[in-house]
């Protein structure tokens, strides 16, 4: 560490090599500072009033100088002032640049990188179809119903005139829950095989008119394969009301498969059978791959079966007459879709179980 030594004498050779001396420590000492705090010690070290470096200067060489010499020594001292100035000044510039340079250094942001993707998620195609469904029959009026999945044997079967051990209820494989013999046939719990029971729990609680739509899940005792599930979706209709006629019934259901399938599908209804309805018919609709011409998915007929529906049966009714539902009055038709088998029809898609394996390579088509 440079300390201010006494001049020997005041010579100009003296005097020179003492400022060549004190400009070499102050060049080395520059030198060395890294930090705001480094600099700050050594602008104190050289610049304090008391027992600084030029004041030291001051102190040893101008006033302890010889009256002829001390002109010569005044221009010096003034000029290592200068000096001594600047070289601070210039060390705390740096600093705060190379600080500043590591601060921008370090929050560098470069916008040319790309994002980082965020996939949206999407309603699965199965969702989707039964929205569509659903949608269709608000717009026409109908309001939107929910039942539970656990359902008893008397609003899954016997309010629907499935009578006990009536070969009807074989057509639906059921899943019974287990440890219900106790109880009478009628409350034993089950995983409803259709969403038909809402239709019930809704006429005990709203008397006609009824416009409802009912989707959610249902349960069958069905292995696994191109087209069937053991869990599925379904859309139930009903509409009860005075003066229901079938032809209010087919008049609903072409409206629904245009607004599903495009205004040029065509409907046919066929005689058919289900407990609950009478007359009962299936409906097909015009192949809307071919359009009606016969291809290898209509199995060259042209048309495609797509739902169960018919005129509400008045043994039904009987279950709900206390609130209002008189079959010498009113009248109804229901309906019933797979969703699945829309969704299937509607995307093109070869097997069900696509729809349940989760595979997001699939499923990203719909996005
Ligand atoms: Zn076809």
């Amino acid at each position: 560490m440079y300390t201010v030594p006494k001049l020997e004498d005041y010579s100009q050779h003296a005097l020179d090599r003492a400022v060549v001396d004190l400009l070499a420590a102050l060049d080395s000492e520059t030198r060395e500072l890294r930090t705001d705090s480094d600099w700050k010690t050594f602008r104190d070290r050289w610049m304090a009033r008391k027992n600084g470096v030029l004041t030291q200067v001051n102190d040893t060489w101008l006033k302890a100088a010889p009256s002829p010499a001390k002109r010569d020594v005044g221009r010096r001292v003034n000029e290592l002032k200068t000096r001594v100035e600047a070289a601070i000044e210039e060390a705390h510039g740096k600093i705060h640049a190379s600080s500043a340079d590591a601060r921008l250094a370090s929050e560098r942001l470069d916008i040319t990188l790309p994002g980082i993707h965020r996939p949206i998620g999407v309603k699965h195609p199965v969702l989707r179809v039964m929205d569509e469904i659903v949608a269709v029959f608000k717009a026409m009026g109908y309001s939107v119903g929910e039942g539970p999945e656990v359902e008893t044997d008397y609003y899954n079967f016997e309010s629907l005139n499935f009578p006990p051990n009536h070969p009807a209820r074989d057509t639906q494989d059921t899943l019974f829950i287990a440890g219900q013999e106790q109880k009478p046939a009628r409350d034993r719990l089950m995983l409803r095989t259709h969403t038909s029971p809402v239709q019930i729990r809704t006429m005990e609680v709203q008397p006609p008119p009824v416009r409802i739509v009912i989707p959610g899940k249902v349960h069958r005792n069905d292995p696994l394969d191109a087209t069937h599930s053991p869990v599925f979706h379904q859309v139930e209709g009903l509409a009860v009301d005075t003066n229901i006629t079938f032809c209010d019934l087919k008049g609903t259901l072409d409206h629904a498969m245009k607004a599903l399938f495009g205004s040029s599908v065509k409907t046919r209804f066929y005689p058919s059978f289900f407990p609950f309805t009478e007359p009962s018919a299936d409906m097909q609709v015009s192949c809307i791959f071919c359009g009606g011409q016969g291809c290898r998915k209509c199995k060259f007929s042209g048309w495609i079966e797509l739902l169960g529906c018919g005129m509400v049966d008045p043994n039904v009714f009987e279950f709900v007459k206390h609130n209002g539902y008189d079959s010498s009055k009113i009248s109804g038709f229901a309906f019933g879709m797979g969703v699945e088998r829309i969704a299937l029809l509607k995307y093109e898609v070869e097997s069900i179980q696509l729809f349940y394996e989760g595979d997001v390579r699939f499923l990203e088509q719909f996005a």
